[in-house]
C-alpha cells in the first residue's frame, strides 16, 4: 500500500461512513483500523499517527471536548443566535411535526410513507356525504345566492343548522358529528364542487374558531353551555383577530382589555373593560357569539405580579351591551357573511376567558396550536375541490366544444393549459388527503399545514385561470350557468386569509420547517437558553456534535447522489416511479445541506433573508407534494391508467425543486459559497425536465375521456345530473356527445360529405331519410344537441336587469338613458 491508496482509502472510508451517518466512535475505529493497515505496510508512520491522535482524541473524550470545544461555541452562539419575541417562539412551538421532517433530514424512509395508513371514511361519514351533502347541494342556488341575495337563502341557513354541517368538529357527547379530518375534508371538497361561497361558510365555524378553541382548553362550564349550542346551530360563532393595524402581525393587535372591578348583572365582579375594532371577520354580521383575541393589561395587579398579560381569547355574546355588529364587507362577488365588529370600553366578566383564569395570556398558542390543524382542512379542502372541478369541468367542455372542425381539447396548445389543471387535481387531492390524514393519525403538523394551505390555494388560482382561458368567453359571461367565475373571482379570499400567502411562503414554511424539523437546531436553541452552565454545556455538546455528524453526513450524500443523479439510491418500488424516489432522496439531502449552510453563514440574519427562506420552503414543499403524490398511487392500487398524472405531478414539483435550488444558489449572500455549492449539487448541470408533450397529451386525454381515471380525479365532487347543477348537466352531456359522435360520422359517410358538428337534429333528419340510424339513434343526436347547446351557450339579461341600483337605470336623465339616446343618433347617422 503506498501513501496515496491509504490516503483514498481514509477519504472512501470516510465518505460511505458519513453516507451511512456512523457514529463518531465507528468513525474514529475504522480510521484507526487503516492506520494499523497501513502501519503494518509502511506507509503511516509516526506522523500521521500523531495527527490522528490530534484530531480524535479531543472529539471523543467528552469532558475535554465539551470544557476546550463545546463551551467556547457555545458562548458564540449565544451571541448570533437569532432572538425571537413570545410569539414567534409560540408559533415555533406550535403542533408537530411528521412525514416532512423526514424530507427535511436527507434520507427519507419510503416504506415508512407507504405505511401510514390510507384515510378512510366511517359507514356513518359516508351515508353523510351521499345524503344530507347531496340534499343539501340540491338545495343551494349558488346565482341566486352569490348575485340576487348575497347571502344564503333562509331554509338553507335552516338546513345547515339542522343537519350538523357546522359542528363536523364538535364531539359527539355535545351533539357534534365528531367527523374524522378526512371526512370534513371531503365534505368542503364536495360543496366547493357547486357554490364557494356555501364551503367558506361551512367551512369557518369547523375551522380555528370558537368551536375548536372551546374543545381544547374550554372549561367545563363553557364546554358544557356553549358546544351543544353551537352544536345545534342556536349559536353562530365566528373568530375576530384581524384588526385594521394588524392583519399579517396578527400578534401585534392593538386590540385591548384591563383588569379591573366592575358591576356585573347588580353585583360587583372582578372582570375586563374590552376595546376593540376588528374587520374582515367571516360570519361576524350573523354571529350570536363573537371569538375574540386582545391583549390583557392588569395595571392594578389584580391578578398578580404581571402588568402585562398577553394575548387572551374570550367568547363575548353578541348581543353583549355596546358591541357593534351587524355591518358587512362585500368579499369579491362571493359574498358570504363578513363584516368588522367593534366595541368600546365594554365591561365583561374574566369567566368570559376561554378556559378562565388559567388561559389568561395563553391566547397566542391557543391560536397557533388550532391553526396547525385547521389550516391543513379548510382552505386546502376547499381549494381542492375548486381544482378538481375545474379540471372535470374543463375536460368535459374541451371535448364538447369544437373549433376549426376539432374539439378544442384536442388542440396542442389547449393540451398544455389542461395538462396542468389536470395534474394539479391528481396533486391537490393527494396532498391534501396526506395532510388530513396525519391529523386522524393524532398529529398537530404546523410546518404540512402551511405548505399544504399555500400550495393548494396557489395552485386554484392557477387551475382556475386555466380553466377560464380554455372555456374563452364561456368562462366570462357571468349567470346562472356559468360555474367558474365565481371560483374565479373568489380565489384571492383563499390565498389571503389564514396566513396570506406572500408571508406564509417567505416566512412560514422553511421558519417554521427548519427550526422544527432540523434533528439538532431546536435542541441547541433550548442548549443555548438553559441558565445552568453545566447542563448548557453538557446539552448542546450532545446537538452540536450530532449537528456536525449530520452535516458531514449531507455533504458526502449530496455530493455521491448529485455526482450518481441518485440512480444507485433506494427507491421502494422499482417501475417507472422509481426515478421519482430517487430524485428526492437527492434534493433530501441537499436540502438538509443547504439548510445547514444557510443557517451556519447567515445565522439570526437568514429571518430576515426572505428569499432565500422561501426558496428552501420550495424545496422541502416539493418534496411533500411530490411524496403525497406517490403516496397516493399505492394507496389506490398502483393503478397504471392515472400514470399520466402522476408523472406530469412529480416533474412539474422536480423541476420547481430544481429551479428553487438553482435560483438560491445564484442569490447565495456569500457568493463563493453559491458558485461551490452549486457546481456540487448540479455537477453536470440542470437535468432535470417538466412533463414532455407525449405525458401531457396523456393527461388531456383521460380529462375528456370518461374512464376509470378520470372517475377518480372527480372523486368527491357533487357530479350528480339534476336541474341547477351545472356540473353534474357538463358531465352527461360529455357521455351524450360522445355517444352521438359515431352516429354522426355513419350519417356523414351516408351523405358523402363532412357536415359540421352542429344542428344536429338535422343530421338526425338526414340520417333518417337515408335510412342509416333508427329512431333510437335520431333521438340521440338531438339529445347530444340540446346538451351541447346548454354547455356552449352563456346567460343574458334584460338591460336593466344587472344594475345594482335599478333606479339609475330607469331614470330618463340617468347616464344610461344618456347613452341610449346618443347610440341611437349615432346609428341614424350611420
Ligand atoms: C374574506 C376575508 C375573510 C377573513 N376572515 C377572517 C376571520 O374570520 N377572522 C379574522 O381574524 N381575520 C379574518 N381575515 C383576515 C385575514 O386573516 C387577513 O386579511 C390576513 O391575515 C392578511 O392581513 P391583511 O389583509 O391586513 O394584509 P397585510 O398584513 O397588510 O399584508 C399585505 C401583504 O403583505 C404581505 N406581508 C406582510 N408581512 C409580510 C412579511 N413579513 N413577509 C412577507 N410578506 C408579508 C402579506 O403576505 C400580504 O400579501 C379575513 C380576511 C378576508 C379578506
Amino acid at each position: 500500500m503506498n501513501v496515496f491508496v491509504l490516503v483514498l482509502a481514509i477519504i472512501v472510508a470516510i465518505g460511505v461512513l458519513a453516507y451511512y451517518r456512523a457514529s463518531l466512535t465507528l468513525f474514529t475505529a475504522a480510521i484507526a483500523g487503516l492506520l494499523v493497515v497501513g502501519s503494518l505496510t509502511d506507509t503511516a508512520g509516526m506522523a500521521t499517527w500523531l495527527i490522528f491522535l490530534v484530531i480524535a482524541l479531543p472529539l471523543n473524550i467528552a469532558s475535554f471536548r465539551q470544557q476546550y470545544i463545546t463551551k467556547p461555541v457555545l458562548g458564540l452562539f449565544r451571541k448570533i443566535m437569532p432572538e425571537m419575541s413570545t410569539t414567534e417562539k409560540e408559533a415555533i412551538d406550535a403542533g408537530t411535526t411528521w412525514w416532512e421532517a423526514d424530507l427535511f433530514c436527507g434520507n427519507p424512509d419510503w416504506h415508512k410513507m407507504h405505511n401510514f395508513p390510507k384515510p378512510r371514511l366511517s359507514a356513518e361519514e359516508q351515508t353523510f356525504l351521499d345524503g344530507p351533502v347531496e340534499e343539501l347541494l340540491a338545495m343551494v342556488d349558488d346565482w341566486h345566492s352569490t348575485h340576487e341575495r348575497a347571502d344564503l337563502a333562509p331554509e338553507v341557513y335552516d338546513y345547515l343548522k339542522n343537519k350538523g354541517f357546522f359542528a363536523m368538529i364538535i364531539a359527539k357527547k355535545y351533539g357534534g358529528l365528531e367527523f374524522s379530518a378526512f371526512a370534513q375534508s371531503c365534505v368542503l371538497q364536495k360543496l366547493t364542487s357547486k357554490s364557494m361561497m356555501l364551503s367558506s361558510i361551512v367551512g369557518v365555524p369547523n375551522s380555528l374558531g370558537p368551536g375548536e378553541l372551546l374543545q381544547h382548553y374550554g372549561t367545563d362550564e363553557q364546554k358544557n353551555y356553549y358546544l351543544p349550542r353551537l352544536a345545534k346551530g342556536l349559536d353562530v360563532p365566528c373568530f375576530a383577530l384581524t384588526s385594521p393595524e394588524a392583519g399579517s402581525d396578527a400578534g401585534a393587535i392593538p386590540d385591548f382589555g384591563i383588569v379591573c372591578k366592575g358591576e356585573w348583572q347588580g353585583k360587583e365582579i372582578l372582570g375586563m373593560r374590552l376595546t376593540w375594532d376588528k374587520r374582515y371577520i367571516t360570519l361576524a354580521p350573523i354571529a350570536t357569539v363573537i371569538g375574540l383575541a386582545f391583549k390583557l393589561f392588569d395595571p392594578e395587579k389584580l391578578l398578580g405580579d404581571k402588568e402585562e398579560l398577553g394575548i387572551t381569547c374570550a367568547l363575548i355574546p353578541a348581543n353583549t351591551p355596546g358591541v357593534k355588529i351587524g355591518r358587512r364587507h362585500f368579499p369579491l362577488n362571493v359574498p358570504f357573511q363578513n363584516g368588522p365588529i367593534q366595541g368600546n370600553d365594554i365591561f365583561v366578566p374574566l369567566d368570559y376567558i376561554i378556559g378562565g383564569a388559567p388561559m389568561v395570556g395563553q391566547g397566542w398558542k391557543m391560536l397557533m396550536e388550532c391553526l396547525s390543524i385547521g389550516r391543513a382542512i379548510t382552505l386546502p379542502s376547499n381549494s381542492t375541490g375548486g381544482i378538481k372541478a375545474a379540471a372535470m369541468a374543463t375536460g368535459a367542455y374541451a371535448r364538447i366544444r369544437r373549433q376549426f372542425k376539432l374539439p378544442i381539447g384536442k388542440m396542442e396548445g389547449v393540451e398544455e393549459v389542461m395538462a396542468r389543471i389536470g395534474g394539479y387535481a391528481y396533486m391537490a387531492d393527494a396532498s391534501t388527503t396526506m395532510s388530513v390524514g396525519a391529523i386522524d393519525l393524532g398529529e398537530k403538523p404546523s410546518v404540512i399545514s402551511a405548505i399544504t394551505k399555500y400550495h393548494m390555494t396557489e395552485r386554484m388560482r392557477i387551475a382556475i385561470n386555466d380553466a377560464m382561458d380554455v372555456h374563452g368567453g364561456k368562462g366570462i359571461c357571468m349567470g346562472p350557468n356559468n360555474y367558474l367565475a365565481r371560483g374565479y373571482q373568489g380565489a384571492p379570499v383563499a390565498i389571503t386569509v389564514e396566513g396570506a400567502n406572500i408571508l406564509t411562503r417567505n416566512m412560514i414554511i422553511y421558519g417554521q420547517g427548519a427550526i422544527r424539523c432540523h434533528p439538532y437546531v431546536l435542541a441547541e436553541l433550548q442548549a443555548a437558553q438553559l441558565d445552568d452552565q453545566g447542563a448548557a454545556v453538557t446539552a448542546f455538546d450532545k446537538a452540536l456534535f450530532g449537528h456536525i455528524g449530520f452535516a458531514i453526513s449531507n455533504f458526502f450524500r449530496t455530493f455521491w447522489l448529485s455526482l450518481s443523479g441518485g440512480i444507485f439510491s433506494h427507491a421502494p418500488y422499482n417501475d417507472v416511479t422509481a426515478k421519482y424516489y430517487k430524485q428526492m432522496n437527492r434534493f433530501s439531502a441537499a436540502i438538509a445541506l443547504m439548510s445547514d449552510v444557510a443557517m451556519g453563514t447567515l445565522g439570526g440574519e437568514l429571518k430576515r433573508r426572505e428569499r432565500i427562506s422561501a426558496r428552501l420552503g420550495d424545496i422541502l414543499s416539493m418534496l411533500y407534494l411530490t411524496s403525497a403524490v406517490l403516496k397516493r398511487y399505492n394507496d389506490e392500487g398502483r393503478q397504471v391508467q392515472d400514470l399520466p398524472l402522476v408523472q406530469w405531478a412529480c416533474e412539474d414539483n422536480m423541476a420547481k425543486a430544481q429551479l428553487a435550488l438553482n435560483e438560491l444558489f445564484d442569490n447565495f449572500p456569500n457568493r463563493l459559497v453559491g458558485i461551490v455549492l452549486k457546481r456540487v449539487v448540479f455537477p453536470w448541470g440542470r437535468t432535470l425536465r417538466k412533463a414532455s408533450d407525449q405525458v401531457e397529451h396523456q393527461v388531456a386525454r383521460i380529462m375528456q375521456t370518461p374512464c376509470e381515471a378520470r372517475s377518480r380525479l372527480g372523486l368527491h365532487l357533487y357530479l350528480t345530473n339534476e336541474p341547477g347543477n351545472q356540473l353534474g348537466r357538463v358531465e352527461q352531456v360529455l357521455l351524450d356527445v360522445l355517444a352521438a359522435e359515431p352516429l354522426f360520422d355513419k350519417v356523414c359517410k351516408a351523405a358523402n360529405k363532412r357536415l359540421p358538428f352542429y344542428r344536429l337534429h338535422e343530421v338526425a333528419d338526414l340520417g333518417l331519410k337515408l335510412g342509416v340510424i333508427s329512431k333510437e339513434e335520431a333521438a340521440k343526436l338531438c339529445l347530444a344537441e340540446e346538451g351541447r347547446l346548454f354547455v356552449i351557450n352563456v346567460d343574458d339579461f334584460e338591460p336593466g336587469h344587472l344594475a345594482a341600483d335599478n333606479s339609475l337605470t330607469q331614470q330618463p336623465n340617468g347616464a344610461d338613458a344618456l347613452n341610449q339616446e346618443q347610440a341611437k343618433s349615432k346609428s341614424k347617422a350611420a
